[in-house]
């Protein structure tokens, strides 16, 4: 009997594996939308980043599991000279070497988080991109630290080189902040941008100010600002909108009237109470959501879990979005991150809502087996055409094309299983793949 048995499973098992190759193999040929990247300063037309082996983790994701397994996280505190960037890096804007000093910071935290994905899949991209086949990364960091800022000094073409690997049709970008598409970068088709409004939801009158060109007396020239600044990013060929509010507060956003709104912003936002600031802030986002219909941009929104550490997840429960999606029926809402740890309440809101639509970026990633459940999960509850699979969500392009390659891997186990089980075809299961990896971004995204 066990013999038999274990000729069953040893044929399920081949049959899957053929299956899975026959789909990674179709996969290849598939026009692939990354639906998340922050790539930036590799990206940058002048002085890209340069990037060695210490910085090319520091700067992932792993970091926080470095500082969860003890590592100080003021290690990354930013440098008061270079805005926006570490201190303990900032040799590398000045082409200095002072690698050692940061590998040792890092090493002694480095061996207790090589269960973790966030360690284990940066291993693909090493082995693959530098060939470093070992599987903890060891005395011979140096040689592959090298290696890696050798490549980084390539850049943009370096970055534009993995694209071509990775049979990349669209990245979508989201490095501009509040306002316009930034024009720092290099030009190329495949490079397309969504804007953040998050700045006027949350009141930041400099940042206002200083794309209106003028003061701001009244709330209906704030909202023009606003406006001005939708129409302008419209024109500079922006996709979409991204929120990344969740990481500051709650999503839930109420209705509020608007003489409300009008007088907490007379009486200034800083002089009011924190209660009331949300008022206003929720006002704005019903305004956001508003002009998303108006210019037909589809909506990202940030749900579930933060990068980093020390965040509140229970504020980013894609449910908190339920009144938006409803009362805003013409807006299409990009339902980011899958929600994990809510991947099963994200895919409600698409099944629900016509005007929903859950994206699995950034959560093959977080965690592979969560992201093989809910795309199993969510392949039997919502249309096809509404699962975005995949997005990066990185800074440092070598990190993507790792998140790419386990992503492909996933997809391609989650459907074998399908039609292993009888429930799909085979044709089906290559119309899904060709749905969920860029067909459904190229129809919502207009690309
Ligand atoms: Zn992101």
């Amino acid at each position: 009997m066990d013999a038999i048995l274990s000729t069953l499973e040893e044929r399920i098992l081949k049959k899957m594996l053929e299956l899975k190759n026959d789909i990674l193999e179709y996969m290849d040929g598939i026009k692939i939308v990354d639906h998340h990247e922050h790539l930036k300063e590799v990206l940058f037309k002048e002085s890209p980043l340069e990037i060695d082996l210490p910085f090319f983790l520091a700067r992932g994701y792993l970091r926080s599991d470095l500082v969860s397994a003890g590592l100080p996280a003021d290690f990354y505190d930013l440098s008061p000279e270079h805005p926006n960037f570490p201190r303990i890096f900032s040799y590398l804007l000045e082409s200095k070497d002072q690698s050692e000093e940061t590998w040792s910071k890092i090493s002694p935290y480095l061996c207790r988080i090589k269960n973790t994905i966030y360690y284990q899949y940066l291993l693909i991209a090493l082995r693959d991109l530098y060939g470093y086949e070992h599987e903890e990364i060891g005395d011979d960091w140096r040689e592959l630290s090298e290696k890696i800022r050798a490549k980084s000094r390539e850049n943009p073409q370096w970055a534009l080189s993995l694209l071509d690997k990775m049979g990349i049709h669209r990245a979508i970008l989201d490095i501009a902040g509040t306002g316009l598409p930034s024009e720092e970068i290099v030009k190329d088709e495949r490079l397309v941008q969504v804007v953040r409004m998050d700045g006027f939801i949350m009141g930041e009158m400099n940042v206002v100010r200083s794309l209106r060109g003028e003061p701001i007396r009244s709330l209906d020239e704030y909202l023009e600002a606003m406006d001005e600044t939708f129409e302008k990013a419209v024109s500079m060929e922006a996709v979409g909108i991204k929120s990344g509010l969740a990481y500051q507060r709650i999503i839930k956003y109420e209705e509020v009237p608007k003489y409300k709104a009008e007088k907490i912003l007379t009486a200034g936002l800083n002089n009011v109470s924190a209660r009331e600031r949300k008022f206003f802030q929720d006002f704005m986002m019903h305004e956001v959501c508003k002009r998303c219909a108006e210019y037909e941009l589809p909506f990202q929104i940030h749900t579930g879990i933060q990068a980093g550490n020390f965040n509140t997840i229970s504020n980013s429960n894609p449910t908190y979005l339920t009144n938006l999606i409803r009362e805003y029926p013409e807006v299409k809402f990009d339902i980011f991150h899958g929600g994990y740890p809510f991947f099963r309440e994200a895919g409600l809101l698409a099944k629900y809502f016509p005007n929903a639509y859950v994206d699995g970026c950034w959560l093959t990633h977080i965690s592979p087996s969560a992201y093989k459940e809910a795309l199993n999960e969510w392949l039997e509850i919502v249309p096809a055409t509404k699962i975005f699979a995949w997005g990066g969500d990185h800074v440092i392009p070598e990190h993507t094309y790792a998140s790419l390659k386990l992503a492909k891997e996933l997809i391609a186990e989650v459907l074998a299983l399908k039609v292993v089980e009888g429930r799909f075809s085979k044709k089906t299961a290559y119309w899904v793949a060709e749905r969920i990896m860029g067909k459904n971004a190229e129809e919502v995204y207009g690309f």
